[in-house]
């Protein structure tokens, strides 16, 4: 019988994607071409268009014959994006999830996979682990006709952002909101709205994003993260974040529709 599963290959953090006109596309293999390396790991992914599609971990080669290339994850991220983002974020993070919990870490004895889902268990103590997710929050607060914008020193230069930090143990995603803006900038907030949600693979995030209204302080830039924070008009912005797929552009974004 015909192997009806695609494969989406993946080597040393980079993705095997055929170059076409306009971009790039997920080959369609649905059995390993002759050139490539022996596969390590392979995992289920669900559905993809209709059929099955399973994540590939190969060492190689380097060089492959064309159209197909290797493309770093952040890349392919911009080029897939929105329609197969979700689909490789998911392949990149299961794909270091089964690398890093080979050992169980509470008895150190190895972890087996576990039927075909996402799950890992010590064979001595059975103890379960699953793929981690990271929460993070990201907040859009707003001033009159003013948005926060800030960025951090390792940013490139003229990229601004928005305020963004992971949440802490008992803590909900609103408490987080307040106290990361407490802890960078010194403002309180108020009205803090649920937006929208992303999957972030670096390193396993999930962002949720919010806006806020801006509720009373000065911009006092705290804990040292941030180098420099400031209100800016929809007609007076710094630059941008890099990345248009980001989450925290679709903020910006929908602050200057409004406000433009
Ligand atoms: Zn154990």
């Amino acid at each position: 019988m015909p192997n009806t599963t695609q494969k989406l290959y993946y080597s040393h953090n980079n993705v095997l994607l055929e170059k076409i006109d306009d971009g790039y596309r997920i080959p369609k293999f649905f059995a390993a071409p002759a050139w490539l390396k022996k596969p390590q790991i392979t995992h289920p992914l669900g559905m993809h268009e209709g059929a099955a599609i399973d994540v590939v971990e190969v060492t190689g080669p380097k060089d492959v014959p064309h159209p197909y290339t290797w493309v770093a994850l952040r890349p392919a991220l911009e080029a897939l994006y929105p329609q197969l983002f979700n689909l490789l974020v998911r392949a990149h993070q299961i794909l270091s999830w089964d690398k890093n919990h080979r050992y169980c870490g509470h008895c150190g004895v190895e972890t087996k996979v576990n039927g075909s889902g996402f799950e890992r268990q010590c064979a001595s103590c059975h103890l379960l682990f699953y793929p981690r997710i990271s929460p993070s929050i990201i907040v859009a607060i707003h001033k009159d006709n003013q948005i926060l914008l800030a960025r951090k020193a390792n940013f490139l230069p003229n990229v601004y952002g928005l305020i963004a930090g992971f949440v802490e143990v008992g803590e909900s995603l609103e408490e987080t909101v307040h106290r990361e803006v407490s802890e960078e900038v010194g403002l309180q907030v108020k009205n803090v709205q649920y937006v929208d949600s992303q999957p972030w693979p670096f390193p396993d995030s999930l962002m949720i994003a919010f806006t806020a209204d801006y509720a009373g302080g000065e911009i006092e830039l705290r804990d040292g993260e941030l180098e420099a924070a400031a209100w800016y008009t929809a007609d007076n912005f710094p630059g941008l974040p890099s990345s248009s797929i980001s989450i925290s552009r679709k903020l910006i974004d929908d602050f200057i529709g409004k406000h433009r």
